[in-house]
């Protein structure tokens, strides 16, 4: 047990909580956030904000302050970047998920995004934290890539403290002896923040990698793990991107991706339906009939699961 987080911390009746984006409800329904690493240009958004929809992405993401390794890499084109994204908005009708670097451009991002992203780098400012909170939005708050999950839960308590209790996790991968990906995705944060925290988690498997061949797998692993949503970076010729081209996915193989998903949730729906109707009283009915077929094959009568294969099928 995570010990000091007050308002984050799971609840003694384990209710998770919900986050309302433009009525689409986090935590509830499984939702997957798509779009570029950055928005480039009003063309490149619009048509990657058209396709994802398409596809069935619920929310658009895109990057107008890049926090990038360089000084000297692309920045992000701030303001301009942000008016795409309303354009883009206003197309399709997409909610708008994108980061703030600075305390001073919280209110004024604000008034473009509906979600506010605080990126890994930023997960400990905590000034930052501060003013997303008091800014009421829903806030997405990444792990930072040298973070424990104990760290993590309390920037979330940052936000949950100044009243705002519109916090979105997403785990990102963190940084190992493993240089073979970007990160080390950790998919076993899924399950911790369900036991440790009510607020919802989601996955970026695009910067949990690096990767572009291994964002399929890790995204249908996390939502088998539970994970209430995915964030993907999406564009619609990776190879010209500004940032980050080599994990971005293209069109076609995220609509495959999101067919994959479709039906893995449905799996999952399945198999959870089944388990609750598993109850109690049918493993006591189980019990007794494989009793009552013990009893009547050691009297020497043949059931139809008669040896190991039925002992396997109830273990
Ligand atoms: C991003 O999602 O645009 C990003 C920069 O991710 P992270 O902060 O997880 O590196
Ligand atoms: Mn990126």
């Amino acid at each position: 047990m995570i010990k000091n987080l007050k308002l984050a911390a799971s609840r003694p009746d384990l209710r998770r909580s919900v986050v309302d984006v433009n009525g689409i409800k986090v935590g509830q329904e499984f939702v997957v956030i798509a779009g570029p690493c950055s928005v480039e240009t009003e063309m490149q958004t619009i048509k990657t904000a058209i396709a994802v929809k398409k596809a069935g992405a619920k929310m658009l993401r895109g990057g107008a302050f890049k926090p990038r390794t360089s000084p000297y890499a692309f920045q992000g084109l701030g303001l301009k970047g942000l008016k795409i994204l309303d354009k883009a908005k206003k197309e399709t009708g997409l909610p708008i998920v994108t980061e703030v670097v600075d305390t001073r451009d919280v209110s004024w991002v604000g008034e473009y995004a509906d979600v506010l992203q605080i990126g890994a780098r930023n997960m400990q400012n905590f000034s930052l934290l501060r003013e997303v909170g008091k800014s009421g939005k829903p806030i997405f708050l990444k792990r930072g890539m040298y973070s424990t999950l104990e760290e993590w839960l309390n920037c979330a308590e940052y936000i949950l403290a100044e009243g705002n209790p519109n916090v979105i996790l997403c785990e990102r991968g963190i940084r190992t002896f493993e240089t073979y990906t970007r990160n080390t995705l950790d998919l076993s944060m899924i399950p911790a923040v369900h036991t440790e925290s009510h607020l919802p988690v989601f996955v970026d498997p695009s910067h949990g990698t690096g990767i572009l061949s291994m964002i399929e797998p890790m995204s249908l692993a996390a939502c088998i793990a539970g994970a209430d949503g995915l964030e993907i970076e999406v564009h619609i010729d990776p190879a010209s991107a500004l940032s980050d081209k080599e994990q971005q996915m293209p069109i076609p193989l995220f609509e495959a991706l999101m067919e994959k998903l479709r039906r893995t949730q449905a799996f999952m729906e399945e198999l959870n339906a089944q388990a609750q109707a598993f109850t109690p009283e049918d493993k006591a009915q189980e019990a007794q009939t494989a009793e009552e077929t013990a009893s009547k094959e050691a009297r020497g009568a043949k059931s139809p699961h008669s040896g190991k294969a039925f002992m396997d099928a109830v273990d």
